[in-house]
């Protein structure tokens, strides 16, 4: 028999234990913030990471630029991704006489006589005195060093930076001093690090240098023909930025300019409209603006939710969208209480109500994001349970369940509709994030920074963040930020300054404002819609991601006749207000069917709506070809 004490003792310590127990349990109460709600009832399915096949992008375009592929298992994806986000107009093909049917031929990853036999080899050193445009990659013998006019090719893996020559007329446009120097490896050595190939001896200055001195880029001009060599695996610096793998290349995290591939994108299409005298490319700015601003709200503590309003409010009275990411926070824990209640879909309705984006930014907001499991597809409220212990610490989260009941609960509860959009906690981004958004029914992401994704242009996104598979996600990077030092309202010189810088190339600025404050930020986003408003086109990401899949999709090829030209241009899907950059001689004289057109800067032309194919018909100023 037990002594009293003892008794109450063990009385004691089971009521402890049951109370512990009920505390555990009763994590779960907060779930009821939405009685009666649970979903999504459907599983997410992930795609297998499948191989995108080069013919894929084999489609025969008369005026397009030809990449001869000599080595499918390369970078060539970063480059089709980069030439699509440009508006050149391409086609891939391992077949040397069908890529010398096109003007301007691109010969990638390399050029030797391990990949090309001597008729084919012959066939190229032909071609620039033929008229043509060659463009090689790594130029590794097969006897065409005189072609381009070097002695010997030397490759190198710690060249820190790309030197452009500025007197060229395909150089001469970059003008700013982080246009003219584009950095290569970042200052701590690595294994990683990216190598280079360079030319001995180049019988002509070169386009571009290395750091040490060494050619990089050379460039012979034959009668009207041109040969450039190019010593940088362009497609694979593309992927390092695109896959957000950057390893310290990139001078500035944010709120900053750091052009590194937007320079050499610009100068394959300035070597494109070079050797194409019909080369027509698609602008990267709706409605002939120069620069496309994307304000967007993080919307992640309890006090931002109605400050979001007066943000919205302000957005609705400058006639723009934009885009609200909200967390879906229904558990309390060492982030913050619960916020995501009954009252916050009432002002996440006035906000959407104002024509505003209604995106999703988690349900955690962990600050290891990056490290959760991809998880089962069958995450569904209320069971789902992603707990933050601490900084370090997140127990139960998934990536499919941060997407699935994220926009479950968006979609379902609140008059925004089904979100489209997303922007993780802290930008941590996952490797499955990708083709997790894909299959959790996103479209557009928001998860990198412009600076150390090393441009200022959208980009379509590889499975895994890897080099062979893509998926159906684009990227828009975010340009300025509000939680780094000075305080946002203490630096609307700077941040226009940036939009300058981008907007000379029709470049992308993503605004970042957490409505914790209005205050400054307020002030910053009104003085900054001021400031921007008459060049620049102005929307939710959800608009400009929708403007930007549609251009992705189109295809077009100019066909001759004596003088004149016909444009036969097809767009899958509906696209309004699409520049396109047409070149200086051509006089447009008919469109079928009929649509509205407004010459803009340079020789642009501006078509107001396309709606399936579209024919421009064309005269020409000069001589036929
Ligand atoms: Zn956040």
């Amino acid at each position: 028999m037990q002594r009293p004490l003892l008794r109450i003792i063990l009385g004691f310590t089971a009521a402890a234990m049951l109370a512990a127990a009920v505390f555990f349990i009763a994590r779960k109460p907060d779930n009821a913030v939405f009685p009666g709600i649970s979903g999504p009832e459907a599983s997410t399915t992930v795609s297998r990471n499948v191989p995108v096949e080069w013919k894929q992008y084999d489609h025969a375009a008369p005026g397009a630029m030809a990449i001869l592929l000599t080595n499918p298992d390369s970078s060539w994806l970063g480059l089709a991704h980069g030439l699509k986000t440009i508006g050149v107009p391409f086609r891939i093909t391992t077949d040397v006489k069908t890529a010398l049917q096109h003007k301007v031929v691109m010969v990638y990853p390399t050029i030797s006589g391990k990949v090309l036999n001597r008729e084919s080899l012959q066939a190229l050193a032909a071609f620039p005195r033929e008229g043509g445009t060659l463009i090689g990659f790594d130029v590794a013998g097969g006897g065409l060093e005189p072609v381009f006019g070097f002695s010997e090719t030397g490759s190198d893996r710690s060249r820190m930076a790309l030197h452009i020559d500025t007197n060229q007329a395909v150089t001469a446009e970059f003008t700013d001093p982080r246009e003219r120097i584009i950095p290569l490896n970042g200052s701590k050595r690595s294994g990683d690090d990216m190598g280079v190939v360079s030319y001995s001896q180049p019988r002509f200055p070169p386009l571009a240098t290395y750091d040490n001195g060494a050619a990089a880029i050379l460039h012979r001009a034959v009668g009207k023909g041109h040969a450039y060599a190019i010593g940088l695996d362009i497609g694979f610096f593309l992927l390092k930025g695109y896959n957000n793998r950057q390893q310290g290349i990139a001078r500035s995290y944010v709120n900053d300019f750091e052009p590194a591939l937007d320079v050499l994108l610009r100068l394959l299409r300035n070597i494109y409209r070079q050797g194409e005298p019909d080369a027509v490319t698609l602008g990267t700015v709706p409605q002939a603006k120069s620069l496309s601003v994307i304000l967007t709200h993080d919307i992640d503590y309890t006090e931002s939710v109605r400050n979001a309003l007066v943000y919205a409010q302000h957005e609705k009275q400058s006639g723009i969208s934009a885009t609200h990411f909200i967390q879906t926070k229904y558990i309390r824990d060492w982030n913050d209480d619960v916020f995501f209640k009954p009252e916050l879909v009432d002002t996440i309705d006035r906000i959407a109500a104002l024509g505003m984006e209604i995106a999703s930014h988690s349900v955690s907001h962990s600050r290891v994001f990056s490290k959760f499991e991809l998880g089962s597809g069958r995450e569904q409220y209320p069971q789902y349970q992603p707990f933050v212990r601490d900084a370090e610490h997140t127990e139960n989260g998934t990536v499919l369940g941060e997407l699935r009941v994220s926009r479950f609960l968006l979609g379902h509860l609140t008059k925004g509709g089904d979100p489209v959009s997303f922007r993780p906690g802290h930008l941590q981004n996952p490797f499955s994030l990708p083709q997790a958004l894909e299959a959790s029914g996103f479209r557009y992401s928001s998860s990198v920074t412009a600076n150390t994704a090393l441009t200022h242009l959208p980009f379509r996104l590889a499975y895994g963040r890897e080099t062979k598979a893509q998926t159906a996600i684009y990227e828009f990077p975010i340009t300025i930020e509000d939680e780094h030092k000075p305080k946002l309202g203490d630096r609307l010189p700077q941040a226009l300054a940036v939009a300058d810088r981008v907007s000379r190339y029709g470049g992308l600025y993503v605004v970042l404002i957490h409505p914790n404050v209005l205050d400054h930020k307020l002030d910053f986003q009104k003085r900054l819609v001021a400031a921007l408003k008459n060049r620049a086109w102005f929307g939710s990401l959800r608009d400009f991601g929708a403007w930007w899949t549609a251009r992705d999709q189109i295809t077009w090829q100019v066909q001759y006749e004596g003088r004149r030209r016909t444009l036969l241009l097809e767009s899958p899907q509906p696209i309004s207000d699409l520049v396109l950059q047409l070149p200086k001689h051509y006089r447009l004289v008919k469109t079928t069917p009929e649509t509205v057109t407004t010459p803009s800067a340079g020789s642009s032309l501006l078509i107001s709506k396309i709606t399936g194919p579209l024919k421009l018909e064309f005269e020409t100023a000069g001589a036929a070809p």
